[in-house]
């Protein structure tokens, strides 16, 4: 694969992008990012990524690279160059380097790294995957207390991820004093009786742009929506469960700790949403 990347205002040959040693994105995983999903060459929601990557730099006192309306150019010309028809953008912004490593930050006028490239993913919305459905482990959350701050600080959800593919499972949901947070990298329902529960925005959890998105569709279609901090037990006795992530959509879950969720294939519920998410952000791409 050679696609073109950018890296601090230039477009190169991914083989030829390169960030300092001591950049503090790669020395203290002092970054934020966003993954930006691309559906027939347009992206999906860029307002909502732009305006979560400014919410997250500011709460880090971090300088924003460019405008918005550049961040835009950058993303569209990059889904230009390597044709991609349906995939993802990653962008990641760092504190920069001022050439040497310390805990203190650099001084303010330091100039931040950007960096974004393209992911190529045909069938990104047809996938087999969630025509399957995923299977879902539960592991404790050990991860920092800001995780409404998007930073790239993903060991732990990388280990997690891990630990699933070792229980033969696809994705792991994190629990904190008895209650679920999220899943490793997308935000967790569960759907008793007709009613969607979701955990409430908080601290505790990333504020996800599709959970954002698609709790308003789910309103519009009358569904019924309860925000409250909910158990795993509870998810395991549910009718059905499902994931929403800008890389994954609507992803209906089937099993939690090894335990079959209704007949063990995507509910009613999960398969309408992402159906409803997928035409509704069709149509609003840019
Ligand atoms: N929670 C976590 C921990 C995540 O990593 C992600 C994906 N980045 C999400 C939730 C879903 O957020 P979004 O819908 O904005 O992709």
């Amino acid at each position: 694969m050679n696609r073109t990347v950018f890296v601090n205002g230039e477009y190169l040959p991914e083989t030829e992008a390169k960030i300092s040693i001591f950049d503090r994105g790669f020395l203290m995983a002092d970054a934020v990012y966003e993954v930006t999903s691309v559906l027939d060459s347009k992206l999906i929601d860029f307002d909502g990524h732009a305006l979560r990557l400014k919410r997250s730099l500011d709460e880090l006192q971090m300088a924003e690279p460019c405008t918005k309306e550049e961040l835009l150019e950058i993303h569209r010309k990059l889904v230009e160059k390597n044709g991609i028809e349906e995939g993802l953008v990653y962008l990641q912004v760092t504190r920069g380097s001022d050439g040497d490593r310390d805990f203190v930050f650099p001084p303010a006028d330091t100039k931040p790294t950007l960096v974004l490239f393209t992911q190529n993913k045909p069938g990104l919305a047809d996938s087999p995957a969630a025509r399957k459905g995923a299977k879902v482990i539960s592991i404790d959350d050990i991860r920092w207390g800001r995780r409404d701050i998007k930073t790239t600080q993903l060991l732990y959800p990388s280990l997690g991820k891990m630990m699933a593919k070792a229980a033969g499972c696809d994705d792991a949901w994190m629990i904190e004093d008895g209650h679920v947070t999220e899943g490793t990298s997308n935000n967790a329902y569960f759907v008793k009786g007709g009613k969607i529960v979701t955990r409430p925005l908080s601290n505790e959890i990333l504020h996800g742009i599709t959970r954002k998105a698609v709790l308003r569709m789910a309103a519009e279609a009358q569904m019924e929506v309860e925000e409250r901090l909910f158990t795993i037990d509870e998810a395991k006795e549910a009718d059905e469960a499902f994931t929403t992530s800008a890389s994954a959509f609507v992803m209906p879950v089937i099993e939690i700790d090894g335990v079959q969720l209704g007949d063990g294939s995507p509910g009613p519920i999960a398969k309408r949403l992402r159906e409803i998410y997928l035409d509704e952000s069709r149509k609003a791409a840019i």
